[in-house]
């Protein structure tokens, strides 16, 4: 349950969605039809702290699909079923500096360079235990969930309307079958992928599933452990370096916590051993991140003094 608003946390959340509500940059992205009918105007800040409380202002409840704020954490699941070594084996760890559905693999190799992009997140969604394409979406689903602490469930119409549009992934994914690097039946993997997109989420359970990370792999809402702790520290490694695409220097720069985005407006951050924290508002700007979304982040960066890299 989420704490009142004379709670100060609560009324600091406040604060920082009312003075941001009125910045009316960016669009909601079009190129997955269905996600271009969303509101506008929504807009939730949640945090959830390493106690297990959640702090949330404004549209915390309302769902919307994950996206790529899946990316860290079906990377997780991977590296839970088959270990850090042969994840690498198949994914880069090296920010792309390119966008996020960009079409350049690794020169030479053709490897996706890292699980943060699409390519290499259709490669690590093909990396998670099970025997079919069923197996690895149900584990997935499950496995958000148990990030989240809840029972989460899928958009079929933005499922639907992703599969009938996404020729862009499709083309990647033909290109490292090609190369090796994605095996089975493309359509059935691209599948796994576009389901994992299609997760309902809101933003108080990013800010849950972002504090898991934080705790280094322990939900703190239900107690009950995810990933072992060194799975989340590789996790929260490369969200630092790659979590907010061809931005994630400035964003190191400016706010300096391991971050992730998505095309729904969602982004996610991890402090670690402190709290994570759910933003969710649709219109993006050119990269594909949450105007509003970043917005919150540096004001909450700058005002609390959260950078990682802050000696005193
Ligand atoms: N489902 C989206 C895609 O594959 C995810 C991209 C994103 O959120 N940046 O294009």
């Amino acid at each position: 349950e989420q704490r009142s608003p004379a709670d100060p946390l609560t009324a600091l959340l406040d604060r920082v969605r009312v003075r941001l509500r009125d910045l009316d940059d960016g669009e909601p992205a079009s190129y997955i039809p269905e996600l271009s009918r969303v509101d506008p105007d929504l807009f939730g800040l949640s945090l959830c702290a390493l106690d297990g409380q959640v702090y949330g202002s404004g549209d915390t409840r309302v769902p919307f699909t994950v996206q790529s704020v899946s990316k860290p954490f079906v990377f997780a699941l991977a590296l839970a079923d088959r270990g850090l070594p042969e994840v690498l084996a198949r994914v880069g760890a090296e920010p792309s500096g390119e966008a996020f559905n960009s079409i350049r693999l690794e020169p030479g190799t053709g490897r996706p360079p890292n699980p943060m992009v699409n390519a290499g997140a259709i490669v690590t969604s093909s990396l998670v235990a099970g025997d079919t394409p069923e197996a690895r979406s149900t584990r997935i689903l499950d496995g958000l969930a148990a990030f989240a602490g809840r029972p989460l469930d899928i958009d079929e119409a933005v499922y639907a309307s992703e599969r009938a549009t996404g020729d862009r992934n499709r083309a990647l994914a033909y290109l490292m079958h090609n190369a090796g690097w994605l095996t089975g039946d493309v359509e059935e993997q691209l599948g796994v992928y576009f389901r994992q997109c299609s997760v309902l989420v809101t933003c108080d359970d990013l800010a849950v599933m972002h504090a898991t990370l934080a705790g280094g792999g322990v939900n703190p809402v239900t107690g009950r452990r995810v990933v072992a702790p060194r799975h989340a520290q590789h996790v929260l490694a490369v969200m630092a370096t790659c979590g907010m695409y061809d931005a994630s220097g400035q964003w190191m720069l400016k706010v300096g916590m391991p971050a992730k985005s998505g095309v729904s407006g969602a982004i996610g951050v991890a402090l670690p051993g402190q709290f994570g924290i759910g933003v969710f508002s649709p219109p993006l700007e050119e990269k594909g991140n949450s105007v509003r979304g970043i917005a919150a982040c540096h004001l909450l960066s700058d005002q609390f003094g959260l950078h990682l890299m802050r000696a005193v």
